[in-house]
């Protein structure tokens, strides 16, 4: 199979969208602050400080800080249990300065992730990761999105890519990033084939697609000889190789076959950390006297 010697890809960056929605929960926050007379509040749940994660982590606070959002570490002291953690968790639910809450991932071994998930208040829950806001993705009610698969399906809406009726493709089936996004491209109208590591033929499931959404953890998996000439692809991927950050399509040969990429890093990363800040200005709203505090909403 040749590939396209057309025009290369026109490339969706994430970092002019995030800074339009940086700008915009700015201005939500400052109205927040006046009229509730405190600032919206961020608690990260963190059970060590080294673990990779902490990083991103730490950007999500600086974004916070930026834009007037009270964010900071709850840090566990001691040996990690479920019940250390799940007690910590239990303190920020209750805190009415805290209007969301980001525990980081992945968790010790030890602990079992669903005991914590559950232990979140689905009101504070502004990555999605709670089964109440899953559920409510799921059935098409206007829950917490995972702020990632929301990225991903943002950066197609905000650059002007049509979804409605077109054939998807998402590689990856993880309940945060995934399977998310595949309902998020269903509820925009695309026909979505969800593909994993057992799928017999990638290849040609991708070969199928007008849009590719990449979430494999696997640099390299998806190359331009896969892709269907002028195909959009959104590449989730985060990956370290020879310590460049990388994602899970191969850029070079990608670019010259799709119409539009996202790049890493630069594409769906800086856009996941600007849209968990409206998640939470968000949630501070529903905190706010007089409103339900239960991430419920309309069928859309
Ligand atoms: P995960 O390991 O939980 O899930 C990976 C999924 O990919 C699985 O469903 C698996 O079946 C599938 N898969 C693995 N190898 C495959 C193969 N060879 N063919 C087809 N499918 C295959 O990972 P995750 O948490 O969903 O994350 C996916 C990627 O997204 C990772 O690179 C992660 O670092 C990245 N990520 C990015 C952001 C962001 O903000 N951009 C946020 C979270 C995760």
């Amino acid at each position: 199979m040749t590939e396209s010697p057309t025009a290369p890809a026109r490339l969706l960056e994430g970092g002019p969208i995030a800074a339009e929605i940086r700008a915009a929960v700015a201005e939500d926050v400052a109205t927040f602050t006046v009229t509730r007379g405190r600032p919206p509040g961020l608690a990260v749940v963190i059970i060590g400080r080294d673990a990779p994660s902490t990083v991103y982590l730490e950007q999500i606070l600086r974004g916070c800080a930026k834009v007037g959002i009270a964010g900071r570490f709850v840090e566990l002291e001691g040996q990690a249990t479920e019940s250390s953690v799940t007690a910590v968790i239990r303190e920020v639910n209750d805190d009415p300065t805290v209007d969301g809450v980001i525990i980081q991932m992945p968790l010790p071994p030890t602990i079992r992730l669903r005991t914590i998930v559950d232990c979140i208040d689905p009101s504070k829950d502004i990555d999605g990761i709670h089964p109440l806001n899953a559920g409510l993705l799921r059935l098409g009610y206007d829950g917490f999105l995972p702020a990632t698969a929301h990225a991903a399906v943002e950066i197609l809406r905000r650059s002007g890519i049509e979804i409605a009726g077109r054939d998807a493709v998402v590689v990856g089936r993880s309940a945060v990033v995934g399977m998310p996004a595949a309902f998020l491209l269903v509820r925009e109208d695309a026909t979505v084939t969800v593909c994993h590591r057992r799928t017999r033929d990638l290849a040609a499931h991708v070969r199928r697609a007008e849009i590719v959404v990449v979430a494999a953890g696997r640099p390299g998996l998806i190359t331009g000889a896969m892709l269907r000439p002028g195909a959009v692809v959104v590449d989730v991927g985060i990956n370290v190789v020879d310590g460049h950050l990388v994602g899970d399509v191969d850029f070079e040969s990608a670019s010259r076959v799709a119409s539009a990429i996202t790049p890493v890093p630069g594409g769906v990363g800086p856009l996941t950390n600007a849209l968990l800040l409206t998640h939470l200005i968000r949630a501070a709203e529903r905190h706010s006297p007089g409103t339900v505090a239960v991430a419920t909403g309309e069928p859309t």
